[in-house]
């Protein structure tokens, strides 16, 4: 695996796929720029050893060449984050670009505009590629949460630069905190999975029963196991079409030795609300009319224990609506055994679209060992699919 350290970027320009999608305001201020700062190593690390950087991203779902998603509105913040002037171009690719490629300084950052005002960037068009790769002497791919596409500029690019692509160092942390869960020796491996739907999440279910001691089901997921066992779940979230596959799961997980742990007791509320009544009763036993919305107390204390017996840990999804303050306490209460269990020693990922949120809402985001960028991405890792843009490197 060809990482940023195996070359030395002294008066060579470097071609970089970051991931600035970050959310902007009305004002197009930048309101959370986490994902400028996590490329940051990268860009410094190719500045200083004397070489230049050409950054290119895409920022939200553009049709067409659209103001409100041009990559100007964060240059200021990615001045202010690498401490570095910004030049930018208004194209991505054609003369301008080239020219200001081409007149770019060792030590000296260009960013080019928005890359899905073209088309041909989510098509993968190779043409489009090409035309990038003119830009750069070396290629780096930095940005995970689009790895799992093949597009122009994260997957096609690659191979115009035969001998001269790496990961930067972002990515590279991406894979060796996947692989740390997927492929570990520190045992016991427990995965929980929380969040809305079951459908979709099996195929992570069926990937990871492989690699793993302990599964923990919570959130709406966990009703769709517990009807199918047989449970009354009054009006909770369930997929009924589902019922079989979760019987089918809990049969593969005992042929290989999976412990799969489902709670025991759920919060319930007799409506979609933060203000609806509420009561803890056995998950089996949830009364018509009212809806698990959070695990309920015993089930929290049995899960801080598997989390303490176990030494690695992957969290994804919420064990509850931790988006309404009532219905939150089964989230926090797991964020703080996964931050106990770290502190002693134990390795722990956190990853995909809503643990992300949760994790930082409630400031576990520096208590566990690494929270990932990618959504999307992260899923398909755990599916054990081999990303395009990762693959594009490894080729
Ligand atoms: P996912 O994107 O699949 O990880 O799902 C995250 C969403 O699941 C969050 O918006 C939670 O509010 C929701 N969720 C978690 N537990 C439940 C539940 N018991 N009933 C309904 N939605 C839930």
């Amino acid at each position: 695996m060809k990482t940023l350290n195996d070359f030395n970027f002294k008066d060579k320009k470097a071609l970089i796929r970051v991931d600035f999608n970050v959310p902007l305001d009305a004002n197009f201020s930048v309101t959370d720029a986490t994902r400028i700062s996590s490329a940051k190593p990268t860009i410094i690390k190719i500045l200083e050893d004397g070489g230049s950087c050409i950054i290119m991203s895409h920022l939200g779902r553009p049709k067409g060449v659209q103001d409100q998603f041009s990559l100007k509105h964060i240059t200021s913040k990615v001045e202010d984050i690498i401490g570095v002037e910004t030049k930018f171009v208004s194209n991505s690719i054609g003369t301008e670009a080239e020219e200001a490629a081409a007149n770019l300084k060792p030590g000296e950052l260009l960013i080019l505009e928005n890359l899905r005002f073209h088309e041909e960037e989510t098509k993968g068009d190779r043409d489009f590629a090409k035309q990038l790769s003119k830009l750069g002497d070396l290629y780096v791919n930095d940005a995970f949460g689009t790895a799992h596409r093949a597009h122009a500029s994260t997957t096609i690019v690659a191979q115009f630069f035969p001998e001269k692509k790496c990961f930067g160092y972002l990515l590279e942390q991406e894979i060796k905190s996947i692989d740390k869960v997927l492929k570990s020796d520190d045992r016991p491996v427990l995965a929980i999975l929380g969040g809305a739907k079951v459908s979709s999440k099996i195929t992570v279910i069926e990937n990871i029963l492989d690699k793993v001691d302990d599964i923990i089901i919570g959130g709406g997921m966990a009703f769709t196991f517990v009807k199918a066992k047989g449970g009354t779940i009054g009006n909770s979230l369930v997929e009924d079409d589902k019922l079989e596959m979760a019987l089918d799961i809990l049969k593969q997980a005992e042929a290989k030795n999976v412990t799969i742990h489902i709670p025991t007791d759920s919060v319930i509320a007799d409506d979609f609300t933060n203000n609806a009544n509420t009561k803890a009763c056995d998950i089996t036993e949830i009364p018509e009319g009212w809806m698990g919305l959070d695990a309920g107390p015993d089930s929290r204390k049995q899960f801080h224990d598997i989390v303490m017996q176990s030494k690695t840990i992957l969290w994804n999804g919420p064990l509850g609506v931790f988006e309404m303050e009532n219905f939150a306490n089964g989230t926090i209460a797991l964020g703080n055994s996964i931050a106990e269990a770290t502190k002693n020693g134990s390795f722990s990922l956190v990853g995909g679209g809503d643990s992300v949120a949760a994790v930082k809402r409630f400031g576990f985001d520096k208590k566990v060992s690494y929270v990932s960028t990618g959504g999307g991405a992260m899923l398909e890792s755990l599916e054990g699919k081999t990303l395009p843009g990762i693959a594009a490197i490894l080729d």
